[in-house]
C-alpha cells in the first residue's frame, strides 16, 4: 500500500503578517549594486542609472481564474513566470531588468507552504535574470490569488527600441517559435476538463514537455537581447508576444505608421506544436498567429543591420515591412495575399 504523503501545512495567521513577510523575504540575494536597501524598510534605494543610461519601468498582474488556473499550475512555476512577464515587457524596449516589488493578495485559507513555493519561483527567476527584489505589499484576499509585479530596467538612452520606429524595406523578425505555450495550455484545459468528468482517467501530458513549459515556465529572451548588443544592431521596433503574433504585429505596424507583408511559411512553429494541433483538428499557423504567451520578441531591423547579426539561427526572418499603404498583409502558405486579420488568444481560449 502507498503511504500517504503527509505535507506540512501552517496556517498564515500563526506568523502573522510581519513574521510572513521575514519569513518570505529572508532568503533574498541582492546582485545589482545599484540596490542600495531592498525589503525592510518604509521604501527601497536605488541609485539611478548614469552614464546617458535611462530607467525602464513597467508592470504585469496575474490574477487566479484570469490569468492561470490552480488546478494545474505549480505554484513554483507561477512565481516563475509573474517574473518572467515582467522581465519579458523590459527585454522588448531593449533593456535589462535591474529591481523588482511583488505584491500578493491571498486568501488566509493558504498555507505559508505554498506561498514559500511562490516565492522559490520568484527567486529563482530573480536570480536567472538578475532583479532583485527589494519590496512588495502582502495583503489578505477574498477572491483568489493576485500576484502583482513591478519591475525597473535600464538601457542606454540611445538604444531603447519602441513599437513605432518600423521603416518600409525593414525586416520583420521573431525570436524562437510560436504557437507552443497555446498547445500547452490547451492540452492543460483538457486534461482539467478529463479529471473533473472521471477522476480515473489519466490526462495525457506524457511527451509534450516542450508546449508544457512553454505555457508554464515560459523564459524571457534576455539571450537575445544580449546577442543584438554583442552585435551592435539596434531594431528599429520591438515588442513582445504576449496577444499572439498577428496582435503584434499591428501593434507595430500602427505604432510605425507602415505595412506589412508577414509570410505564413516562414513563422517558426515547434513540432510538438505542429502535433497539438494536428491532433486537435487545427492548423499550427492559427496557434502561431494567434495563440499568446509565447514572450519572444517580435522586431524589425534594416536589412543592413542584419548582416551584422552574429547570431542569425537566434533571429526568423517572417517577413518585411511595407509602406503604410500597402497595409498589413499575409501571403498565406497557398500563396494567395490576404488581410493579417487579428483574433487575440481570449477569443481562441473561448472555444
Ligand atoms: P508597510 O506597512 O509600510 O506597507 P510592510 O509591512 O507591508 O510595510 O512591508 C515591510 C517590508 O517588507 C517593506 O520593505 C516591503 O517592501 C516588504 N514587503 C512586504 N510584502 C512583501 C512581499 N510580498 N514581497 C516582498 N517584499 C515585501
Ligand atoms: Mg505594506
Amino acid at each position: 500500500m502507498e503511504e500517504a504523503e503527509v505535507k506540512k501545512y501552517t496556517e498564515i495567521s500563526k506568523l502573522g503578517e510581519f513574521g510572513l513577510i521575514k519569513h518570505l523575504t529572508e532568503k533574498i540575494e541582492l546582485l545589482q549594486p545599484s540596490t542600495l536597501k531592498g525589503v525592510g524598510d518604509d521604501a527601497a534605494v536605488i541609485t539611478p542609472p548614469a552614464n546617458g543610461e535611462v530607467m525602464l519601468l513597467s508592470t504585469d498582474m496575474m490574477a487566479e481564474g484570469i490569468h492561470f488556473e490552480l488546478t494545474y499550475t505549480p505554484l513554483r512555476h507561477l512565481g516563475y513566470k509573474a517574473i518572467a512577464v515582467n522581465v519579458s515587457d523590459i527585454c522588448a524596449m531593449n533593456g535589462e531588468p535591474t529591481q523588482v516589488v511583488v505584491s500578493i493578495a491571498v486568501s488566509n485559507q493558504y498555507s505559508v507552504e505554498s506561498l514559500d513555493e511562490i516565492y522559490k519561483g520568484i527567486r529563482f527567476a530573480c536570480k536567472e535574470y538578475k532583479a532583485d527584489l527589494v519590496g512588495g505589499d502582502t495583503t489578505s484576499s477574498r477572491s483568489g490569488l493576485v500576484i502583482d509585479v513591478t519591475i525597473l530596467g535600464k538601457t542606454p538612452k540611445e538604444k531603447v527600441v519602441y513599437r513605432s520606429g518600423a521603416k518600409p524595406g525593414d525586416l520583420l523578425c521573431v525570436s524562437g517559435d510560436l504557437g507552443a505555450a497555446y498547445a500547452g495550455l490547451l492540452l492543460l484545459e483538457k486534461a482539467r476538463r478529463t479529471l473533473g468528468a472521471d477522476p480515473a482517467e489519466k490526462p495525457e501530458l506524457q511527451g509534450y514537455g516542450y508546449v508544457l513549459q512553454k505555457q508554464l515556465m515560459p523564459r524571457a529572451r534576455v539571450d537575445i537581447i544580449e546577442m543584438l548588443r554583442n552585435s551592435d544592431v539596434v531594431p528599429t521596433s520591438m515588442i513582445d508576444i504576449s496577444d499572439g503574433l498577428s496582435s503584434e504585429v499591428h501593434h507595430i505596424c500602427e505604432a510605425s505608421k507602415v505595412g506589412c507583408l508577414l509570410e505564413e511559411v516562414k513563422v517558426p512553429i515547434h513540432e510538438e506544436t505542429i502535433k497539438v494541433a494536428q491532433e486537435n483538428g487545427a492548423t499550427p499557423s492559427l496557434f502561431a498567429l494567434s495563440g499568446g504567451e509565447d514572450y519572444e520578441l517580435l522586431f524589425t531591423i534594416s536589412p543592413a543591420d542584419y548582416q551584422k547579426i552574429k547570431e542569425p539561427t537566434m533571429v526568423n526572418i517572417i517577413g518585411e515591412i511595407l509602406p503604410a499603404e500597402d497595409g498589413i498583409m499575409i501571403a498565406a502558405k497557398d500563396g494567395k495575399m490576404h488581410p493579417l486579420a487579428v483574433q487575440g488568444w481570449d477569443g481562441l481560449k473561448a472555444k
